[in-house]
């Protein structure tokens, strides 16, 4: 019996035979052995033969090839295939299918080819997607589609069918019924039957479940489908799983190899929530081991001043705030004297609900620093807050130390003043915006940098910080808006938390009611009729101009209170455009209640304090993001009167709506942040589209809060071994983490 070993090519198998002979071929294509056993009469063609077992291996394919690398994929496809993240062979193996769906054996369009070129009259039903559709108005008018399935594409013509247009949209999926004639390889179906894709009509819960990919503009999505089957045998084989044996079974992760066979061809659902789960973990541990590495670094950077603490300190802040502390404010100042006193610098996210009170943490923090007679600075996100801090602390401490006001908008005498007595080293106290970072006031020789409302300072701007040549300052960095804890561990991972869970005794909690737009005279009535009864109010607009959507504006505004509401109330204006003395002057009448309503936009939103002003009003309030909103409403309820928020809009969309429905459903930050988190997604959330959360495919948060804490101890144990990742048996845990490309670039807070 003849058997044909060596490299012949496919096609020429060994020569005819008479009768039925058992046969046996192995046959070597470029790196793979395939052996063939069977049994044929005459073999012409390989599918003449009836093969009985085919054993042996694919040739293997390198995971770290670039895809431009393969054939029939050019520059153009290779560039469409980067903007969806794949850039080598191994990201097509990780790229998530969108959905899985079992469908019943259909026809495919490449098959339906074969039926129309031999039978012109046959009757074809195709299902596929529109990948492309236009309205043709010069000669005959028509309306062309082009149809697409995993197999291939036929061309769809209607004439006359130009008002298909608004009905045949690419991305629909559709069924399709009639006869086709063939012009080459391009098969026309002219005025077709259609009706959009019934997918219970198609789907057969015994059929096997099969990966849909995402299509893109000029990625059909059989493109992604074709490629990955025909990738997947030559390239698991080749992956390097980079996880240690040790981890997968510390997690009960897949290996990378079973997931990746499971999320493209999964025997049930429950084989793709595993392998989404292996992945997933990849991703949160990539993320992990790069906010591990952080804290690491900032551990064994240069140095802090250990700014030691004692009983008199105690005495010291009593004795600056008329009130007693809080449980929670306490143990927050009870961290900070811990990080303060060691001479690894503090790195603390205080995170704390509007009106928690959070001032006075910082405050004890800052006498700590400033009693050793080293500077310390206190970073504000906005002009209107540095010089709220200002007049607060210089009232507080002027009598002791010298406190400083740096904002953008200072004169350069004033700021050169300041540098100087920076420069001086005198224990003073640096009040200002982010001029601070920039100016050269020797922050260097800070103990401590406190920085409030941190959404506008990220990880570059913590990195500035520690640029120092001598000693890196302390840092407390404080937030109103909370943060879901699934955020803090990855965006803020590098920040140990203190939390003030509890608010100062006396408040009454705040009453939150919407109101349809059309009610506003309503609301706005009522101000005028609370202020009559000696309370103050707000009234928050989202823009100052009017605009194209209508939103309410101050400019129409304002007259109309002056002419209505408001005519005999003394009412004042904030905005952004405002130049500085003009807002100050503002904010210091509606302070000291010479003027009782004071009408902004969303300046306010942080950190003004007038605990009288007890009632708020927001129009156009599905204009504003669910953190804004808690924020606005932060600035009632501060005083022991009761304060109601009046949320006033037609919501436009279904996610304005929520924002409101959350915001009237409660008070607490931390629920409005989770759902903030889920209305918007993790990457909107924090400020950056190209964060690493954002690019998360398998793992979802909300949802993976149990993963991300595995993945997070993981990170910490590895990180805490070989903090470098040089170990031979981390080589792969080095390569995740930098596969997933999340540098403090990626994880930067905008
Ligand atoms: P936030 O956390 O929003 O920055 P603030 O520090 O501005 O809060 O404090 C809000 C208000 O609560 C301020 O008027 C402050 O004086 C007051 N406050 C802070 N702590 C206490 C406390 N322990 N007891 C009573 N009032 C307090
Ligand atoms: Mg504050």
């Amino acid at each position: 019996m003849p058997t044909g070993v060596g490299s012949p090519p496919v096609g020429h198998l060994p020569p005819d035979r008479d009768g039925a002979t058992a046969f046996q071929v192995s046959l070597d294509i470029r790196a793979g052995v395939f052996h063939f056993e069977g049994f044929g009469r005459r073999i012409v063609h390989d599918e003449d033969a009836t093969l009985g077992a085919i054993t042996g291996s694919p040739p293997a394919a390198d995971p770290n090839a670039a895809l431009s690398s393969l054939s029939g994929i050019g520059a153009v496809r290779a560039e469409r295939l980067a903007a969806l993240g794949l850039r080598t062979v191994e990201d097509l193996m990780r790229h998530r299918p969108l959905r899985w769906e079992r469908q019943v054996d259909l026809d495919t369009i490449e098959d339906a080819k074969a039926t129309a070129a031999a039978d012109p009259k046959a009757v074809l039903v195709l299902h596929g997607e529109i990948e492309r559709a236009r309205a043709v108005r010069t000669g005959r008018p028509r309306f062309e589609a082009v149809l697409s399935d995993e197999s291939g594409t036929a061309q769809l013509r209607w004439f006359g069918g130009v008002w298909l247009q608004n009905k045949i949209v690419p991305g629909l999926r559709v069924r399709i019924e009639g006869k086709a004639t063939m012009q080459g390889r391009t098969m026309i179906l002219t005025n077709p039957g259609w009706s959009v894709h019934d997918e219970a009509a198609t789907t057969d819960p015994a059929a096997p479940l099969r990966p849909v990919y995402p299509a893109t503009e000029g990625i059909p999505p059989r493109f992604l489908h074709d490629r990955i089957r025909s990738l997947i045998n030559k390239v698991v084989p080749a992956m390097v799983d980079p996880l240690p044996d040790a981890t997968r079974q510390r997690w009960n992760l897949l290996t990378l190899q079973q997931a990746i066979r499971q999320l493209h061809q999964p025997a049930d659902e429950a084989e793709i929530e595993t392998a989404r789960r292996r992945l997933a973990f990849d991703e949160l541990l990539a993320l992990q081991l790069v906010v591990a590495r952080r804290r690491y670094g900032i551990r064994t950077a240069k140095p802090a001043t250990e700014l030691s603490t004692n009983d008199a300190l105690d005495t010291d802040l009593q004795a600056l705030l008329p009130f007693a502390l809080t449980g929670a404010q306490a143990r927050a100042i009870g961290d900070i004297r811990q990080d303060l006193g060691r001479p690894v610098p503090m790195h603390r996210l205080l995170q704390g609900d509007v009106g928690s009170g959070k001032t006075a943490v910082a405050l004890a923090a800052l006498l700590q620093c400033l009693r050793h007679g080293l500077p310390a600075a206190f970073m504000a996100p906005t002009e209107l807050l540095a010089e709220q801090h200002h007049r607060t602390l210089t009232s507080l401490l002027s009598d002791r130390f010298t406190v400083h006001l740096c904002t953008g908008s200072r004169s350069v005498a004033e700021r050169r003043a300041a540098a100087d007595a920076a420069a001086a080293g005198h224990a003073d106290l640096f009040v200002g915006t982010q001029a601070l970072l920039s100016e050269h006031l020797g922050l260097q020789d800070a103990g401590l940098v406190v920085v409030d409302e941190q959404h506008r300072f990220g990880v570059r701007q913590r990195a500035l910080l520690r640029r120092a040549e001598v000693r890196t300052p302390h840092l407390l960095v404080m937030t109103a808006t909370p943060i879901p804890r699934s955020l803090a561990l990855t965006h803020y991972g590098d920040l140990d938390v203190s939390i003030l869970d509890e608010l100062p005794p006396g408040r009454t909690p705040i009453r939150t009611v919407a109101m349809h737009a059309n009610k506003m005279d309503a609301a706005l009535a009522r101000v005028g009729e609370r202020v009559q009864e000696g309370e103050q109010a707000y009234i928050v607009v989202p823009a100052i101009e009017p605009g194209e959507r209508g939103d309410p504006n101050l400019e129409e505004l304002v007259p109309r209170l002056q002419q209505g509401p408001l005519a005999d109330v003394p009412f004042g204006v904030v905005h952004g455009r405002l130049d500085q003395v003009t807002r100050d002057d503002t904010m210091a009448a509606f302070r000291e209640g010479n003027l009782r309503v004071l009408v902004a936009t969303t300046v306010i939103e942080v950190g003004v304090d007038v605990p009288n002003a007890s009632l708020m009003v927001i129009l156009g309030a599905d204009r504003f993001g669910l953190a804004q909103l808690h924020q606005l409403r932060g600035r009632v309820g501060r005083g022991a009167a009761a304060s109601t928020c009046v949320l006033v809009a037609d919501p436009a969309t279904e996610d304005g709506q929520a924002r409101i429905d959350a915001v009237v459903g409660t008070t607490d930050g931390f629920v409005i942040a989770e759902e903030d988190l889920r209305l918007r997604g993790p990457g909107e959330v924090v400020g950056e589209r190209q964060s690493g959360l954002a690019r998360l495919q398998f793992a979802h948060l909300p949802g993976d809060e149990a993963l991300l804490e595995q993945s997070r101890e993981e990170a910490a144990t590895r990180i805490g071994a070989d903090p470098e990742l040089t170990a031979p048996e981390h080589a792969g845990l080095a390569q995740l983490a930098q596969r997933f490309d999340t540098p403090a670039e990626a994880l930067e807070g905008g």
